[in-house]
């Protein structure tokens, strides 16, 4: 964590540095995360119980650095964290936070174009017409829909369109009107092709036959999450992004996704489940890209692969514009909501230091 995660690499000499030599040993970014599990087991599920949680990063473990070897280190040595009040609550304590130190918010608008003049960014235009006058510009939303949307057309928004992109998710948010205590906060479903069910999403870019598939019942860990004697229950299905060919059929691989995961939970004797339901939330990558803006509707921006990582990651400032920052998924450190507040920190300090603010 401190050599690598919470280091901003600015200059290419911090990354490849001699000092960073017994990193290549101690974190095996060149060994190949599945095949490094081999050297410590023999069983494919226990192989796959100990790399399925590259998905969190949008990563197949047969192409994952050996490093993401730290998420399954991380999830039995510190254990899963749940916020309490659920995972907008973090949002809203740090809105609070912001609007404590006099941050002004402006909502239900976006930003259609950041102004450019030389060198230098000098603020936003919102698609609401109104114009907001910037010192400097601090950009959230995911680097390459920044880079190909909202500045004037370069080289960069190009070299966007050749990089590698994360997986997605078709999701399911049910509401429904009976509790089922049988089933736990957390339910993994691995796929018995694991390999294949990679493939299929890396580089089909395709729903499995059989996917593997993640269930979550936040009612179990937080009564607040549904009303007496109800239950709410997440449902996601890692599948490959956005191919912009425009052949994938979203409405037939969602619908061929919720009876995936309604036959998975009939097998935990769940199979009421459909007759249930009171109501329902989806999203596809379709949704993804209109709703967030992620590009390619890759659920975890940039992808993670060793040549997008680190100082190889977009950096937190623009090479040509000197007041434009970026934060979030697809620069250094990545995705995860821990991971793009640690970026949050990087830019943040560097602001400060650049703009001489603060002591
Ligand atoms: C189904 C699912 C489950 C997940 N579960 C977890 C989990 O349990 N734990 C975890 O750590 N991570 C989880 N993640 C990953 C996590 O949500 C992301 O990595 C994280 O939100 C990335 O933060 P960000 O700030 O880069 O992007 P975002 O959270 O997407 O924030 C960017 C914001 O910019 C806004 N925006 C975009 N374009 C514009 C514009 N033009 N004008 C104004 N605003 C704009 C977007 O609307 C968005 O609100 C999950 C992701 C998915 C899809």
């Amino acid at each position: 964590m401190e050599k690598l995660v919470n280091r901003d690499f600015r200059r290419a000499s911090e990354f490849f540095s001699p000092v960073n030599l017994p990193l290549l040993y101690q974190i095996k970014p060149l060994a190949k995360h599945y095949d490094h599990m081999a050297r410590y087991f023999d069983q494919p599920r226990l192989k796959a119980a100990f790399t399925f949680q590259d998905v969190y990063m949008g990563l197949s473990p047969f192409e994952a650095p050996a490093t993401f070897s730290m998420m399954p280190y991380t999830e039995l040595a510190h254990g899963v964290w749940y916020p309490r009040g659920g995972m907008y609550r973090i949002v809203e304590s740090l809105v609070e936070l912001a609007q404590a130190a006099g941050v002004e918010f402006v909502y239900g608008t976006a930003v259609a174009q950041i102004i450019t003049q030389g060198k230098a960014v000098r603020g936003v235009v919102l698609a609401d017409g109104r114009t907001l006058q910037a010192d400097a510009i601090v950009a959230n939303a995911d680097l390459p829909y920044v880079y190909q949307n909202l500045l004037p057309p370069n080289g960069i928004a190009g070299q966007m369109k050749r990089k590698r992109y994360s997986c997605s998710v078709i999701s399911f948010f049910w509401g429904v009107d009976k509790t089922y205590p049988e089933l736990p906060p957390h339910t993994l479903f691995l796929a018995d092709d694991y390999r294949g069910n990679f493939d299929s999403i890396i580089n089909d870019l395709a729903l499995p036959q059989t996917p593997s598939l993640y269930i979550h019942a936040p009612a179990r860990l937080d009564s607040a999450m549904a009303p007496p004697g109800e239950d709410t229950i997440t449902a996601i299905v890692p599948v490959g992004h956005l191919d912009e060919t425009g052949e994938q059929d979203w409405p037939a691989m969602r619908a061929q996704a919720r009876q995936i995961v309604f036959d998975r939970l009939a097998g935990l004797g769940m199979g009421d489940l459909p007759a249930h339901i009171k109501f329902e939330v989806n999203y596809t990558p379709l949704s993804w890209r209109k709703r967030y803006n992620l590009v390619k509707g890759a659920t975890h921006g940039l992808g993670h692969n060793l040549t997008q990582l680190g100082y190889l990651r977009p950096h937190n400032r623009d090479a040509h514009y000197h007041n434009l920052y970026f934060v979030g998924a697809s620069t250094h450190p990545g995705t995860g909501v821990p991971t793009a507040l640690v970026s949050a920190r990087h830019t943040a300090v560097r602001l400060l230091e650049e703009l001489e603010i603060g002591d």
